[in-house]
C-alpha cells in the first residue's frame, strides 16, 4: 500500500464546541516563548486556537486529506506550517484513531530532529494541525532530485535520525514507518521526522498488519511475526542504503519478490559504496532483531565518524 492509502481517522466525535486539548500555548518550545502573555492568559481561560489567530500564506503542499500552508500566528508573528485536514475525508477513510494517536504522540515529543506539533484546533469541517515549518520540504523530493546523497550528508542524516529514534524509544514510542516520504528537511540540512501516523506506544505485541511500502518493512513484519522498537533500526539501514545508492536495497518487480529479498536479506552493493558504509548497513539490516546494532552506537560507527569529522 502506498503512503496515500495508509492514514486512518474518524473525527466525527470531535464537535466544534468541544474544547481543544491544544498544548501549544503552555509548553516550553521556541514558538511558545514568543507567544505573549495575552496568549498564555487565553490558554489559561481554556480558549482554543482558531483560524483567525493565523495569517495564511502560500500552500506548501498537498496530502491525501488536505493541504499544508505557511502561516503566521498574528500576535507572536511566529511562522508555522498549518496542516488543514478535511473531516469528511478522514471519516470516509475511517482513520480517526490513527490521527488521534499521531497528535497524542507527536505533540508530546521534543527533539531537534522531530517535527514539533504545537497543537491543533478544528471547526465543523476541518482539523488544523499547528506544525513547525520545515523550509527544506520533503526529503523524498530532494533525494529524487539529486539521485543520491553524498556520504557526508547521509552520515549527518543517519546520525541525527539515530539520536531522534533513540529519543522516541526512550519515551516508549516506536515510529514504525521511517522512510524518505515521512521526513522533512529544516534549516542547515536538519532532518525532521514528520509523520507519526503509524507510530505506537511500546511495548506492542501486535502482529503486523501490512502497511506502507514493502521496501522499508523489517523481516519480522513481512513475515507477520511480533515486532518491537528494533523495526526502526532496520528501517534506518534501508534508509542509509537508499541515501547512498538512490534506491532501496530490496526493490523488486513485485511484492512477493521484495518479500523474498527482505526475508533472505538479499543485500547487494554497487561498487561505489565504501566498505565501511556497507559494514554499517549490514549491522543494521540483521534478520534477528535482537542482534541489530543499537541506535546509540550508530553515531560512533567509523563510517559516520569519518564523514562527520572532516
Ligand atoms: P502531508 O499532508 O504531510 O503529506 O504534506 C503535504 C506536503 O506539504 C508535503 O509533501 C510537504 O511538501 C509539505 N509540508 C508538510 N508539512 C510541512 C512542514 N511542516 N513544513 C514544510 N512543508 C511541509
Amino acid at each position: 500500500m502506498d503512503k496515500e492509502n495508509r492514514t486512518d481517522l474518524n473525527f466525527a466525535s470531535l464537535h466544534p464546541g468541544e474544547k481543544s486539548k491544544s498544548n501549544f500555548p503552555d509548553s516550553k518550545g521556541a514558538f511558545e516563548t514568543k507567544v505573549k502573555e495575552s496568549d498564555t492568559d487565553k490558554a489559561a481561560r481554556g480558549q482554543r486556537w482558531c483560524l483567525d489567530d493565523f495569517e495564511i500564506g502560500k500552500p506548501l503542499g498537498k496530502g491525501k486529506f488536505g493541504s499544508v500552508y505557511l502561516a503566521r500566528e498574528k500576535k507572536s508573528k511566529y511562522i508555522v506550517a498549518l496542516k488543514v485536514l478535511d473531516k469528511s475525508q478522514l471519516v470516509r477513510a475511517n482513520v480517526e484513531h490513527q490521527l488521534r494517536r499521531e497528535i497524542e504522540i507527536q505533540s508530546h515529543l521534543r527533539h531537534p530532529n522531530i517535527l514539533r506539533m504545537y497543537g491543533y484546533f478544528y471547526d465543523s469541517k476541518r482539523i488544523y494541525l499547528i506544525l513547525e515549518f520545515s523550509p527544506g520540504g520533503e526529503l523524498y523530493k530532494q533525494l529524487t532530485k539529486k539521485g543520491k546523497f553524498s556520504e557526508r550528508l547521509s552520515a549527518k542524516f543517519i546520525s541525527d535520525l539515530a539520536f531522534a529514534l533513540d529519543y522516541c524509544h526512550s519515551k516508549h514510542v516506536i515510529h514504525r514507518d521511517i522512510k524518505p516520504e515521512n521526513l522533512l528537511v529544516g534549516v542547515n540540512d536538519d532532518i525532521k521526522i514528520a509523520d507519526f501516523g503509524w507510530s505506537v506506544h511500546a511495548p506492542t505485541s501486535r502482529r503486523n498488519t501490512l502497511c506502507g511500502t514493502l521496501d522499508y518493512l523489517a523481516p519480522e513484519m513481512v513475515e507477520g511475526r511480533e515486532h518491537d522498537k528494533q523495526i526502526d533500526v532496520w528501517s534506518l539501514g534501508v534508509l542509509l542504503y537508499e541515501f547512498l545508492v538512490g534506491n532501496p536495497p530490496f526493490e523488486a518487480e513485485n511484492h512477493s519478490a521484495t518479500y523474498r529479498r527482505i526475508s533472505r536479506i538479499d543485500l547487494r552493493f554497487p561498487r561505489h559504496v565504501p566498505t565501511d558504509a556497507q559494514d554499517l548497513i549490514r549491522r543494521l539490516l540483521v534478520k534477528d532483531p535482537t542482534k541489530r546494532m543499537s541506535l546509540e552506537e550508530v553515531p560512533r560507527h567509523p563510517w559516520v565518524v569519518r564523514n562527520l569529522s572532516s
